[in-house]
């Protein structure tokens, strides 16, 4: 199976699953991110690494209630790893940087704080909270800094209940363009 055959199918098979503490499944999720980001004027690469974020998230067993979610999943680590035997590195690295992405608007920005989800809020403690002065100042010299920013925040509105977006298999011709030649 290629690997674009490959990455909607597992969409298919474990995206209904619900995006945890939130009200929409994982593929709406990434649909929504990836709409959010073709919005923004995101060229293709950051619209694949929205729609692709949390692919992590369905390679893994992760208990699906919040509650029980007492360990990190580093999730964007084994989605990354899994994408780049895959795809290019314009859409695996903002996947990696996607939560410490999250630590740096959450030590740069006051209003990302107030902004985030309850259920994002949880998780951030686990992922290690917001960054100190000296990882954040570290992160934006990494060259996907920007890059990785962006996704994250086309990540955070894509939680919407019943927001209309385009569906999965339009998108992959888009994901085509990432794969390795
Ligand atoms: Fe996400």
């Amino acid at each position: 199976m290629d690997a674009v055959a490959e990455i909607l199918r597992l969409y298919a098979e474990r995206g209904a699953a619900a995006y945890f503490g939130e009200e929409v499944s994982m593929t709406e999720h990434a649909l929504q991110a990836a709409h959010f980001a073709e919005a923004g004027g995101a060229p293709p690469g950051l619209v694949v690494a929205s729609l692709l974020h949390d692919v992590g998230h369905l390679l893994d067993a992760i208990p699906d209630n919040l509650a029980d979610w007492r360990v990190d999943a580093r999730h964007e680590e084994i989605g990354s790893r899994w994408l780049a035997a895959r795809l290019t590195p314009a859409v695996t690295e903002p996947v990696r940087l996607h939560v410490p992405a999250k630590r740096y608007l959450c030590a740069t920005d006051p209003d990302y704080v107030a902004r985030l989800s309850r259920a994002s809020v949880v998780t951030l403690t686990l992922q290690g909270g917001p960054m100190t002065r000296s990882e954040a100042a570290d992160f934006e010299r990494n060259p996907f800094f920007r890059d990785a920013v962006q996704v994250r925040q086309w990540d955070d509105c894509g939680k919407i209940a019943g927001l209309r977006t385009r569906s999965l298999g339009d998108y992959g011709a888009l994901i085509q363009g990432f794969t390795h030649r």
